[in-house]
């Protein structure tokens, strides 16, 4: 044991406490990263923990490099960091053209064909060392290559409250001691671990699913970069011979063989999948440019049908990774061998993990629902002023809404701060809506301040009362 592990002692069952601050924040995604920033600008002690090397979750380590325009506060400071240090790439109709409305864009098919398009990506690596570099200048004790494992709680009155987030380390089990904690593992692990209650993936009620939809979640998907793509030989072959979704190439890959039955189905065979989308949940070929030009990202993603909980049971994570790495394989020498413009390409880079999209719902002191915008409802703890968001889930239709502070509150539990994916919201509500980037890092950074402003009155984030929007 080394001088500070005797200075600290040991937790209640015996683990050995390493560190000690105000706030401890778990997971390093959009919205830890922005709640362990705030925190700490707020003058408080902050420890985050993150099980890869580097801030950032899905858009860093996960590769999904979007950037989008800024929403103030420590979202907009990023884009302009990002920008400044060189980590922005854009692509539009004079560097890419055919690319608009393109069957195989990502996010531009529905584009009219040449119409002018801005696609702004961040090099997911150059991204993440920068958001290193900020933790550090702000004096963030940053733990990286260590997984969060449990909790250790005590009574706290009618609820409990978290002492020590331990951690799996090289050097074994470490306890960090905390008065304040932030769940930034885009999963509600922490939510989990403390025993407070959530919804699994899948648990919402969607007239349209099919099948057991209580099994069903939104799959998952593993990102993936190819570089040495020749695109412009790829959009004369598709106009030359009237293939725009490379149909008669995958037909022609599928007779010999050469594409396993789980790769491209519905969207590219114009077909719709199980929710009536386009959009995700069967393997297709799907790309955006990113870092550079001939350099795209690619999507694969879990088959619905597998109905994979990749969150919480370890055979399904496994196999998810296993699996799509086979399928990436399997996309890859196909790409190369079948389609023009890709004969030099490789993969130059596959992500650290799979990303989650429908991992737990925490059950909070206000569950944030479709009636809730609907309703256009107001709160007086709202923390952000009213936003007009599209809701995906809820036939696309448009409504202003706002965020109350009680989603930011797990039942059960005092001393824990929702944050990102994994706030008090329903599935419609949180899919396509507060769980992108921008607002991820929002939610994070009110979450960073909810904690600080916790900690400075000596009370919980349960008993901070909440009356103006900080956004
Ligand atoms: C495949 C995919 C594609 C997406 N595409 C888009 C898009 O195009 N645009 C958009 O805006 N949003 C997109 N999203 C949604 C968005 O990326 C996520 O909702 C968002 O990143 C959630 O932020 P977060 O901070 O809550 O969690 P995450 O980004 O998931 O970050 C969680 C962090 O916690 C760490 N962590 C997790 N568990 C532990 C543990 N036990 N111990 C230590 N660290 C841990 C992880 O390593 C990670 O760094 C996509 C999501 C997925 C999965």
């Amino acid at each position: 044991m080394n001088q500070q592990e005797q200075a600290l002692g040991r937790t209640p069952k015996g683990v050995p406490v390493v560190a000690e601050a105000d706030v401890v924040v778990i997971g390093g995604g959009p919205g830890g990263f922005a709640a362990a920033l705030r925190a700490r600008r707020e003058g408080c002690s902050v420890i985050m923990v993150e099980k890869f090397d580097m801030p950032g979750g899905v858009h860093t380590s996960g590769l999904q490099g979007a950037a989008n325009t800024g929403v103030g506060g420590i979202h907009t400071e990023l884009m302009e960091r990002f920008e400044r240090e060189g980590c922005i790439f854009t692509a539009d109709e004079t560097n890419l053209p055919d690319w608009a409305g393109n069957a195989i864009s990502h996010y531009d098919y529905y584009l009219p064909p040449g119409s002018p398009f801005k696609r702004v990506s961040f090099n997911p690596d150059g991204a993440g060392n920068i958001m290193v570099k900020m933790l550090e200048e702000a004096g963030v004790h940053a733990i990286y290559g260590a997984s969060f494992a449990d909790v250790e709680m005590e009574q706290d009155g009618a609820e409990r409250r978290i002492t020590h987030a331990i951690i799996e380390t090289v050097a074994g089990r470490q306890a960090l001691r905390g008065r304040v904690f932030v769940e930034g593992t885009g999963t509600a692990e922490v939510v989990a671990r403390a025993g407070a209650p959530f919804v699994r993936g899948g648990g919402r009620q969607r007239e349209t699913v099919t099948n057991d939809p209580e099994k069903r979640p939104i799959p998952g998907g593993l990102l993936w970069i190819m570089s040495g793509i020749d695109f412009a030989e790829t959009a004369a072959y598709q106009k030359r011979e009237n293939d725009p979704a490379l149909s008669k190439l995958i037909n022609k890959a599928r007779a010999a063989g050469d594409i396993p039955p789980e790769l491209y189905r519905p969207r590219m065979e114009g077909g719709r999948n199980v929710y009536g989308e386009h959009y995700i949940g069967h393997p297709t070929v799907d790309m955006s440019p990113i870092q550079a030009p001939g350099t795209f990202i690619l999507w694969q993603n879990v088959p619905y049908e597998w109905a994979l909980h990749m969150d919480d049971d370890a055979e399904h994570a496994s196999r998810a990774k296993k699996e799509l790495r086979r399928l990436i394989d399997a996309e890859a020498r196909f790409l190369t061998k079948y389609v023009p413009g890709f004969q030099n390409a490789f993969i130059s880079h596959v992500g650290r993990y799979v990303g989650v999209r429908d991992g737990r719902h925490p059950i909070g002191e206000y569950v944030f629902s479709i009636d809730d915008a609907r309703e256009e409802r107001r709160f007086p703890d709202a923390v952000t002023r009213p936003m007009t968001k599209t809701f995906f889930w809820d036939a696309y239709t448009k409504y202003t809404f706002e965020v109350p502070y009680r989603c930011f509150l797990p039942k059960e539990v005092s001393n824990l701060l929702l944050t990102g994916a994994s706030l008090s919201f329903t599935f419609e509500t949180i899919f396509m809506v507060m769980r992108n980037f921008p607002w991820c890092t929002q939610t994070g950074e009110i979450a960073g301040l909810a904690a600080a402003r916790s900690v400075r009155r000596g009370i919980t984030p349960k008993q901070l009362q909440w009356n103006e929007p900080l956004f």
